[in-house]
Parts: C-alpha cells; structure tokens; sequence
C-alpha cells in the first residue's frame, strides 16, 4: 500500500471521528471518500458509525464504484455513487463528506437554501449553501442533483435529507461541513430573535474581491 492510501486511510478514520462527537451524523449515516493520485477513490464501509473507524474497515473502488478492496465483512458504502458523481463532475475534487449534521438538515427538510450574506468568512469561503432537489439515497440521481452545484460551490444541503460537501483534500471538505453547519446554526438561532442582518453591499463586495484568494 502507497505511502498516501495509508495515510489518507488515517485521515479519514479521524475524520470519522470529528463527524461523530460534533453529532454531524446519527448511527451509522453519514459517509467519506477520497480520490487517490492513481484515480481510485477510498470511501467508508456501509453500516458502520462514523465514530468507529479502522483504516481496514475502508474500502476501495474504482471510478465506476466497482470494488477493488474491501475487508470482509464491510463493503463500501451504497451512497459511494453520489460521491462518484461530484468526482466526475470536477477533476479538482479530491474529496466528498457526506453528513446529517442538525442545523444543515433542519434547512434541507425546510426546503430552503442559506443564502444570506451576514458572516465575513462565510461570504469569503461559502457565501452560498444551495439546495439540491431531493433523490433517493443510494441511486445515480442523488449525485446528479448535486452535479450543476460543484463546479461553483463547496456544498450544498441535500433536500429531505442532509449535506454534501467537497473539496481540494479531505481537510477541505471536511472543514466546509463544518462551515455549512456553523452557518445553519447562526441562521436558526439568528431567526429566533428575528436577528438575521446582512452585511452592507460594499463589505461584501470587498470580501468577494478577497474571494479570489480562496479559490473556490
Ligand atoms: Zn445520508
């Protein structure tokens, strides 16, 4: 094994653990993958909670989600195939979390994307969290409803059910779950005190032009 699988697969056990204690996933939802240098991509096993992760548990597909590893009696998780699909749809991506974290799934059954622009980072890193129409977990279409958002954004909720988020490295897309969660959370408790305010039109402009520094 690589030198980068070892340590990808080290990754993403801890990542699995941040998921858990931040309650970003419930039992065993919830899922990770990363894309190798070589293409194929490492992705957490199937009813297995987040918080109990060994790199062995990890699984390996192809880019067509056939499988190339697996320990038995794990086997990759099913919604590997939305994962596949943002691969596909962005050669920069190199890695997907998908998570219920509370606040993001709260909007996402609301139906409502977070779109104001009221926190500096959030404008500089995620200034827009869309709303991908609801898909049935596990199918083809749940990734392709996600597909027309990851050229141009680094998350999104998932209608009806959760959050999906990618980036450069899975420290990257791993922190935007987070964001995401971070700014659902401000929303809820901002709307509780009817608080939500967004920063002046020239503040944002400025930190757009930040933005570039960014990327993404
Ligand atoms: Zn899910």
């Amino acid at each position: 094994m690589s030198t980068e699988e070892k340590d990808l697969r080290e990754q993403i056990c801890d990542v699995g653990r941040n998921l858990w204690q931040r309650q970003m996933v419930a039992a065993n939802d919830g899922n990770i993958s990363v894309r190798l240098s070589t293409g194929e991509i490492l992705c957490t096993p199937a009813s297995v909670s987040k918080g109990s992760l060994t790199p062995e548990k990890i699984a390996k597909v192809d880019a067509d989600g056939q499988v190339l590893e697996m320990t038995a009696p794990f086997r990759p998780s099913t919604e590997v195939r939305m994962h596949l699909k943002v691969y596909e749809a962005d050669p920069g991506v190199r890695a997907v979390v998908h998570a219920h974290p509370m606040y993001g799934t709260v909007f996402a059954v609301k139906g409502e994307a977070l779109t104001l622009k009221m926190l500096p980072e959030s404008v500089i890193h995620m200034p827009e969290i869309p709303l991908a129409p609801y898909a049935t977990p596990s199918t083809d279409a749940l990734g392709e409803v996600v597909v027309p958002f990851v050229p141009t954004h680094h998350g999104c909720l998932l209608e009806q059910h959760g959050a999906l988020t990618w980036g450069a490295d899975l420290s990257d897309a791993y922190l935007a779950m987070e964001r995401l969660e971070y700014t659902a959370k401000v929303t809820y408790l901002l709307r509780l005190i009817g608080g939500e305010r967004e920063l002046p039109a020239e503040a944002v402009a400025t930190l757009v032009g930040l933005r570039s520094q960014y990327g993404r």
